[in-house]
């Protein structure tokens, strides 16, 4: 991992010290008529040409469309690692125009919990040091950060591999990890970069029905890119991006529901 990458990790899965108060609305992100370039002088991208979301706490949403799309670039800039060129963002309510740099991290590490799709674990720590890496850059330490990765672990069935390190953890397992990194602090936005892409079709579908569960939540919504159309089952909205505008939205009232229908059929399976 290069040393961007481990800040990048260690920052963008930094979540809140106390649990945070619930979302004022259902409405935790709201960004509005979003313009992004990217890159200097005749490289220069306008990656995002103007676009506008909600992102509503209780849901999953899918992002979905093709490789340089701009799917990444919106998710950098939802989870305030980018600022938008034009267009305005709010988190939980609160404008990001004119924020400081570390203003806007102090949101970010308040706000937002970050899944990557190559997990973005540090290999010398455990998996329980990893998730409590996200509550020690807040300066949580001792033995309460401890009982709260432990419990962040338990909650995506890992509670007998707190002391296992990633190289022994398979690939599901890590992803796995990394969810209870982005949950310990109870974020209210959880943005998933293409977080089942890494791993087969088993383990990519319990990583999204994982996610599904964490969107049930009523304080917290979910923001998952991915290219994998067995996902689909499991949100609650589906946004189509394609050359740097939203071009769909479908909602699929009907999501929670088809989840458990899923697993029970998968279970079937497993059975005969
Ligand atoms: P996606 O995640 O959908 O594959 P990205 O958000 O990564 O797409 O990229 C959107 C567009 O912006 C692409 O055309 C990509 O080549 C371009 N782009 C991404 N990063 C940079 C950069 N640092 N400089 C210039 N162009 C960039
Ligand atoms: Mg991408």
């Amino acid at each position: 991992m290069t040393a961007d990458a481990t800040d990048t990790a260690a920052d963008a899965a930094a979540p809140p010290a106390a649990p945070l108060a619930p979302a004022p609305c259902s409405g935790v992100l709201e960004a509005r008529d979003v313009v992004k370039d990217l890159g200097q002088g005749p490289g220069r991208v306008r990656a995002l040409k103007g676009v506008s979301l909600t992102l509503n706490a209780g849901e999953l949403t899918l992002l979905m469309g093709p490789s340089g799309s701009g799917k990444t670039t919106l998710l950098s800039i939802l989870g305030c690692i980018l600022t938008p060129t034009e267009g305005t963002l709010s988190i939980a309510q609160q404008p990001t125009a004119g924020l400081l740099p570390e203003e806007l991290a102090k949101l970010r590490r308040r706000y937002v919990g970050f899944i990557f799709q190559s997990y973005n674990l540090f290999p010398t720590l455990t998996a329980e040091e990893n998730v409590r890496v996200a509550l020690d850059v807040r300066g949580e330490r001792g033995s309460e950060a401890t009982v709260r990765a432990q419990r962040a672990l338990q909650q995506v069935g890992l509670r007998h591999k707190l002391k296992s390190y990633p190289a022994n953890l398979s690939g599901g397992e890590q992803q796995r990890v990394a969810v209870a990194r982005a949950l310990v602090g109870a974020p209210a936005v959880m943005l998933a970069d293409e977080p089942t892409a890494a791993l087969d079709s088993e383990n990519g579908l319990a990583v999204m029905q994982l996610l599904s569960e964490i969107a049930r939540d009523k304080s917290r919504a979910v923001l998952a890119v991915t290219h994998d159309p067995r996902t689909v089952p499991f949100a609650n909205r589906v946004l189509r991006i394609e050359d740097g505008l939203i071009v769909g939205e479908e909602r699929r009232a009907e999501g929670v529901e088809t989840i458990h229908e899923l697993a029970r059929t998968r279970k079937r399976k497993a059975n005969a």
